[in-house]
């Protein structure tokens, strides 16, 4: 099965506006959350769907003149993607490609899908027992068909059936065959999803980050409540909280890595947020900063907290680390083999300024250690004396089961080792941690609302705890399987 760490938007013009151009705009602005494959989805007397492989703004402007005419409509949704896992092959990418499309007698539904399904055991036994045969290797075409088969209840209460049963992380856009285009969040809020429309309201749209909407001109108007749905109409707009928990679990790995530093996360800028994070690294190792020279970020993530470590210190940041604007491929979301040559490549050290030095190099997280064993070494390799590694992310040494892609113990350094053993492992003279504390103060979130369990193994939900205890005890050091994958996820 596959899980997902993807963007997602949806639009309805009340004016005299197409859908296709502000999905289009939508998904170039969301482009960072999944390079596999990109889709539009949209409603005029019937669904319309174009997807493909890569990159959208590798989208030629023929193609996209031609794709504008051929999807028509005042509504619809789009999705950019990458797949955590299951089959890797070009055509299974684009078999997954979303927005997904599922029909029952003459019903259709449209759906694109940011999250990832925990009890998709039991989710798959239900659909397959009701005689359906799967397409597609993605957890979306069953969610698709889980609401398909709900759907004489009507869109809310289907979205609230779906809500009470799936256990996970999802932000969700889709369109019924009626044109009515429903957007909903899990009950935790885990993933992000936000609401704005045009001034005088002609053009209402959701989007995964608030950049998606900014990038059209539309205004922010809130944030999608944790379990709450949106159904867009020709008659207007209904927004319904269908299942309150008390808590939300949103998760803290958007603020270090995921999100764009431009968007927006509970009313703050994500890169105000990282500044705050170098600034708190600064305070915490101020011993370690003494007798340092340079600050060094890993671009991009890790540039807004260089610079508050740099605020805070005093001390100089040097770019000395360039990246080479088109090898475009997140390093997080590659194949293991890839990995190691795209960073070298990826990433250009400009070693003049290293000479005899002793740096600190600012990284956002470390989840198997190899990027930043590369980069440190280059800098070795490039005269730097002492590297020390400032993180913060605080160290994350459990799975993630909600569509991150760091889905078993066995990939994670921070599993294996603590400080001394990781700087070890990656050939830095020391690594130092945001504490958990610190990174919390920093969001301006309450603890209870965040979900840290890759660092802490207190999972948000109740199977993904019982999985992530059952298999601690018994890992397998040799076997990278994926966990939910290798326990059916029904246990
Ligand atoms: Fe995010 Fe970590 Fe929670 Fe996964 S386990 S949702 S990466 S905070």
């Amino acid at each position: 099965m596959v899980g997902e760490k993807c963007g997602v938007c949806g639009v309805r013009c009340y004016d005299n506006s197409e859908a296709f151009n502000f999905l289009y705009w939508g998904l170039i602005a969301q482009n960072h959350r999944g390079h596999e494959s990109y889709g539009f989805l949209t409603h005029s007397e019937g669904f319309r769907r174009y997807v493909d492989l890569g990159l959208v703004p590798r989208i030629e402007r023929g193609e996209f003149l031609r794709w504008s005419i051929l999807l028509p409509g005042k509504v619809g949704v789009a999705h950019v993607r990458y797949g955590t896992s299951g089959n890797r092959d070009v055509y299974a990418h684009l078999k997954d490609a979303q927005p997904m499309v599922v029909s029952k007698g003459r019903e259709k539904l449209g759906l694109g899908f940011n999250g990832n399904i925990v009890n998709i055991g039991w989710l798959k036994d239900l659909i397959i027992r009701s005689n359906r045969r799967l397409k597609t290797s993605s957890d979306t075409e069953l969610l698709c068909r889980y609401i398909i088969d709900n759907m004489q209840k009507g869109v809310m209460d289907t979205i609230r059936n779906c809500m009470e049963n799936v256990e996970g992380s999802y932000s969700v856009v889709g369109l019924t065959s009626k044109g009515e285009l429903f957007a909903f969040r899990d009950p935790l809020g885990m993933r992000p999803l936000c609401y704005g429309q045009s001034r005088g309201g002609g053009i209402k749209a959701v989007s995964s980050e608030t950049v998606g909407l900014n990038i059209n001109s539309l205004d922010v108007i809130d944030e999608v409540q944790p379990g709450e749905a949106l159904i867009m109409r020709e008659d207007g707009v209904e927004r319904e909280r269908l299942v309150k928990d008390g808590r939300s679990a949103f998760c803290s790995f958007e603020f270090a890595y995921f999100a764009r530093p431009d968007s927006m996360i509970n009313g703050r800028h994500v890169y105000k947020i990282r500044e705050q994070f170098g600034r708190n690294v600064g305070k915490r190792y101020r011993e370690i900063v003494e007798h340092c020279d340079l600050i060094i970020s890993i671009p991009e993530t890790a540039d807004d907290a260089a610079y508050g470590l740099h605020e805070e210190t005093g001390l100089r940041w040097e770019r000395t680390l360039r990246r080479h604007r088109y090898v475009t491929h997140r390093a997080f979301i590659l194949e293991d083999s890839e990995r190691t040559t795209t960073i070298d490549r990826k990433i250009n050290v400009v070693d003049g300024s290293l000479k005899g030095k002793n740096v600190i190099v600012v990284e956002d997280s470390i989840v198997r250690g190899d990027t930043t064993k590369t980069i440190i070494k280059k800098l070795k390799e490039g005269g730097a004396v002492k590297v020390y590694l400032f993180v913060t992310f605080p160290k994350i040494s459990n799975p993630c089961f909600y569509g991150i892609d760091m889905a078993t113990f066995t990939e994670l350094i921070g599993f294996y080792f603590d400080e001394a053993g990781i700087a070890r492992e990656i050939g830095a003279d020391g690594v130092f941690y945001q504490p958990l504390a610190d990174f919390i103060e920093a969001t301006g979130m309450s603890g209870k609302d965040l979900c840290m369990a890759c660092v802490t193994g207190n999972y948000p939900t109740e199977l993904a705890q019982r999985i992530a205890d059952k298999v601690r005890s018994t890992v397998n050091k040799d076997d990278h399987s994926r966990i939910y994958e290798r326990h059916g996820l029904g246990v």
